[in-house]
């Protein structure tokens, strides 16, 4: 084989690895890959979103590093697009890049009150508990009696449960040091989760739903009228509802028919509401909710309708939990209204320029089709983007290079002085974590600043 591609990955979260595991597959050439990495720290949302206490779940963390060890693939962490390394470099040492930046950033609720202190976004929350660096220096007010977490997808099931567990669950866990402290000292006593729409419309799991059924120190309330449900619920139920909807449902009167017994704590699901005000003086003091009542419409789905019953009650801490958005990157197109960047099977294309597809630029993962969808959907995504990919280099007749060195990238690096990190070099910090965690008896004890990191590299190097 003499022919070679170079390609450059941007992010190493599970569309990233799925990407360069995919490019790796391929027979017909050599493919060179470089993945860069704003953070030192690997595997995105695996490390800083899953729930530190579905440990389960983050050893897919190792299929992505036996990908990094493939003697083609180069990490490059702590190296941002669009601060350090820019659109013009990659263009000018690799043969197409893929940007699989995940989406960073949260959806707003559009009420009076989001900004008081003590209201905060469950993406701040979640980084802050899964020691991302950006967000070790948050402070969430756990001297509050009532958080509500409003909405009620996994990720506002994973921070109802994080709130729930009393210190000796989360202990054994790979929590951040300081959320561990900071949720010991917690005098919640009530936490609500928020749904706009009843139970047959939640997107939550069974699997995380019954989890709740298993808390040491909370009980879970849900009132027996929630399972009262109107006629067109009924329907959906009976006739086309998923396998994970009749289940959520036999699980909530499962819960519904439970004792509630004297623990510290209450998890209360809470259907048919949202919230149109938070209010306080200088931080937030109470919630006014909103019924809904569930309105069909043309598609057959059924939409939240505001009644004109609003409930107020105390609230001293509330946490958004409805959806992830991504963010713009620096010479790349971007549709606002959907947080992604406008593509074709994973080929950028250019709405201002009638929608013209740039043949070396690719997308993957959530900055692709938006947040959702599990760690395993984000593969189907990246192969579907590195096949358009190869399909455009032939159709458009490009040439894959004889010369098949790595790209000089590493020169521009250092150029620049940039202090990046190498997978080996990560692999010092997981070892680091993970012998510190074994110490505990715990999974790791994660270092949650980037000078930390660094640090330990340097000396242990
Ligand atoms: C709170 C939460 C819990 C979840 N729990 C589960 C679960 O239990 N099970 C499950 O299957 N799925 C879960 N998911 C979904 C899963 O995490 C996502 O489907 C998946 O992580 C999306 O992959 P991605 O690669 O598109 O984005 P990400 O995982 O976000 O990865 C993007 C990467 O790009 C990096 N990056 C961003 N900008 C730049 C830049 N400018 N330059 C360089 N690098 C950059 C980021 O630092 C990050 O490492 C959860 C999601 C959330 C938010």
């Amino acid at each position: 084989m003499n022919q070679c591609w170079k390609i450059a990955v941007i992010g190493s979260g599970p569309a990233g690895f799925y990407a360069a595991g995919e490019l790796f597959r391929q027979q017909s050439w050599e493919i060179k890959v470089d993945m860069f990495e704003r953070l030192p720290t690997p595997f995105g949302l695996v490390r800083g979103g899953v729930a530190p206490d579905h440990q389960k779940i983050k050893s897919v963390q190792k299929i992505y590093s036996r990908i990094a060890e493939n003697e083609n693939f180069r990490f490059f962490g702590n190296v941002e697009f669009g601060r350090d390394i820019f659109q013009a470099d990659l263009l000018e040492h690799y043969d197409a890049v893929i940007y699989s930046v995940g989406s960073p950033a949260d959806r707003e609720l559009g009420i009076p009150g989001e900004d008081l202190s003590g209201s905060h976004s469950a993406t701040e929350f979640v980084a802050w508990y899964n020691g991302h660096p950006d967000f070790c220096d948050y402070k969430f007010d756990l001297s509050a009696k009532n958080a509500f977490v409003i909405g009620i997808g996994n990720v506002a099931l994973d921070v109802a449960r994080i709130l729930a567990k009393t210190p000796e669950e989360l202990a054994e866990t790979d929590i951040a040091d300081y959320a561990l402290d900071a949720l010991r000292a917690s005098q919640l006593e009530d936490i609500w989760l928020v749904g706009r729409r009843g139970p047959v419309q939640a997107a939550f799991s069974p699997a995380e739903l019954r989890e709740f059924m298993e808390l040491a120190e909370a009980d879970v309330v849900v009132e027996q009228n929630v399972l009262e449900l109107d006629a067109e619920s009924q329907q959906i139920l009976e006739t086309d509802a998923s396998n994970d909807t009749k289940k959520n449902i036999e699980i909530l009167k499962q819960i519904s028919l439970r004792d509630v017994s004297a623990k510290k704590r209450r998890v209360h699901f809470l259907f048919l509401s949202s919230p149109v005000e938070i209010s306080g003086n200088d931080k937030v003091e109470k919630i006014s909710l909103v019924r809904n009542q569930l309105l069909k419409r043309e598609d057959g789905s059924l939409a939240a309708q505001p009644t004109e019953k609003i409930n107020e009650a105390a609230a001293e801490l509330v946490f958004r939990s409805i959806g992830y958005h991504g963010q713009p990157l620096p010479d790349l197109p971007f549709d606002q209204k959907s947080g992604t960047i406008p593509n074709e099977c994973g080929q950028v294309k250019d709405p201002e320029n009638g929608n013209k597809l740039r043949n070396r630029e690719y997308v993957a993962g959530w900055i692709k089709r938006g947040p959702s969808g599990v760690i395993g959907t984000n593969k189907q995504d990246a192969v579907e983007t590195v096949h358009r990919m190869l399909e455009t280099f032939l159709n458009e007749k490009m040439e894959a290079g004889k010369n098949c060195a790595n790209p000089d990238i590493v020169a521009l690096l250092e150029n620049r002085k940039l202090e990046y990190v190498s997978f080996a070099d990560w692999k010092l910090i997981d070892v680091h974590e993970t012998e510190a965690g074994q110490k505990q008896g715990r999974p790791r004890v994660k270092l949650t600043s980037i000078a930390e990191m660094l640090s330990v590299i340097r000396q242990k190097k």
